[in-house]
């Protein structure tokens, strides 16, 4: 709600009074810029990635982090390894399409959210161009040998029964009305505020210079 030189942000622990809001709601960052009265232009689409994580004993494979190339037609890195500083290694993550916004595993479906997806133009555009791609993506996330042969690319010596699953994370993708999936940062503003749209990876590692980025924006424009 707009005041005159401030703004009153109405939430389910209450009111609060800000001269400057900043939206970075990750998943749910579109749909707050729609409550702020914006129209965002984008759809966050979420993307789970899941992980597999190293037997203790074969460990030694992965002695630094190993990457692949990446393919410019997707935001998504695909499968990598990751040597954790609390011990262990990573592998992964895929890129399946989430049933719910927070859907972290295939039990989490939202009839709501799915609808909202559907009907989304940009989504229909999106299953067009990569439908091939997300098939493969969710056959690699049933089937366990097909992550291994992924990592095999990386790392020929790793084997099926090395692996063992681990955790999963889900990237808030914006999503555009042609079908793109929008692969840098979208940050828009207006009057008294700043709305975080897409912050994909590397968002985390450059998290201190996105802060620094958007205090330049409010101290400039606001
Ligand atoms: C599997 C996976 C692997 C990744 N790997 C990397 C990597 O190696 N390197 C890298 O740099 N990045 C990586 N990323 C991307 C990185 O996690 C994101 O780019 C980054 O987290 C985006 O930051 P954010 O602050 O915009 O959103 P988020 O980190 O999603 O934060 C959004 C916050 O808003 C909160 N929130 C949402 N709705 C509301 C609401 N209504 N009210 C109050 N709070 C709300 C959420 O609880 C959350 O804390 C990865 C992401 C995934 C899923």
């Amino acid at each position: 709600v707009k005041k005159s030189n401030h703004l009153i942000v109405e939430t389910t622990k209450g009111e609060f009074e800000t001269k400057l809001l900043i939206n970075c709601g990750g998943l749910q960052s579109d749909r707050i810029a729609r409550k702020c009265g914006l129209n965002p232009d984008v759809k966050i689409i979420p993307f789970r990635g899941e992980y597999y994580k190293l037997k203790k004993e074969k460990e030694h494979l992965v002695k630094n982090l190993i990457y692949p190339v990446p393919d410019p037609k997707f935001p998504f890195l695909g499968v990598h390894f990751t040597r954790m500083i609390k011990g262990g290694v990573e592998a992964g993550p895929n890129a399946v399409l989430a049933f719910k916004r927070n859907g972290y595993g295939y039990s989490d479906i939202s009839f709501g959210d799915l609808a909202e997806m559907f009907f989304y133009p940009g989504f229909i555009r999106m299953i067009k161009q990569h439908y091939v791609m997300g098939i493969n993506e969710f056959r690699r996330s049933l089937n366990k040998s097909l992550f291994a042969k992924a990592l095999q690319k990386l790392v020929p010596s790793i084997e099926n029964d090395d692996i063992l699953p681990g955790g999963s994370g889900v990237r808030a993708q914006a999503l555009d009305r042609n079908g793109k999936l929008v692969d840098d940062f979208r940050i828009i503003e207006t009057e008294k505020q700043v709305h975080v749209l897409n912050a994909p990876s590397p968002a985390a590692t450059a998290s201190l210079s996105i802060g620094n980025y958007i205090a330049d924006i409010v101290v400039k424009n606001h």
